[in-house]
């Protein structure tokens, strides 16, 4: 069993009919946003990057940013100005941080 690590989870995806892939020939593909965190226990603990990936509809090739055209790369700006990193990707440090707190006020009394 795995108790802590690295997750992903998707977090937009915008469609791109007339991106031509350079592998198979066809046209139409996605780009997507991905919030990476980290996990104790399957808590999210904090969120790391947000991470792009483009695929194509036809033969399922995936991209990473670095390989990116330059209309996947716009795309894939907009879309991480668009969306942010999830406030539960904090709950597991923000848990910690309220025991401590009520550990220190308790001790206050
Ligand atoms: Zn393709």
């Amino acid at each position: 069993m795995i108790l802590f690590g690295r997750k992903d989870k998707l977090l937009a995806t915008r469609e791109i009919p007339e991106e031509l892939c350079e592998s198979c020939g066809e046209r139409g593909g996605i780009v997507s946003i991905f919030q990476i965190y980290y996990h104790v226990a399957k808590i999210p603990f904090f969120p790391l990057s947000r991470r792009a990936a483009s695929q194509c509809y036809s033969c399922r090739k995936v991209k990473v940013k670095k390989d990116f055209s330059n209309q996947q790369r716009m795309v894939s700006k907009l879309l991480k100005k668009e969306t942010k990193t999830p406030l539960w990707t904090m709950i597991g440090s923000c848990l910690i941080l309220i025991c401590l707190v009520l550990n220190y006020l308790i001790r206050l009394i």
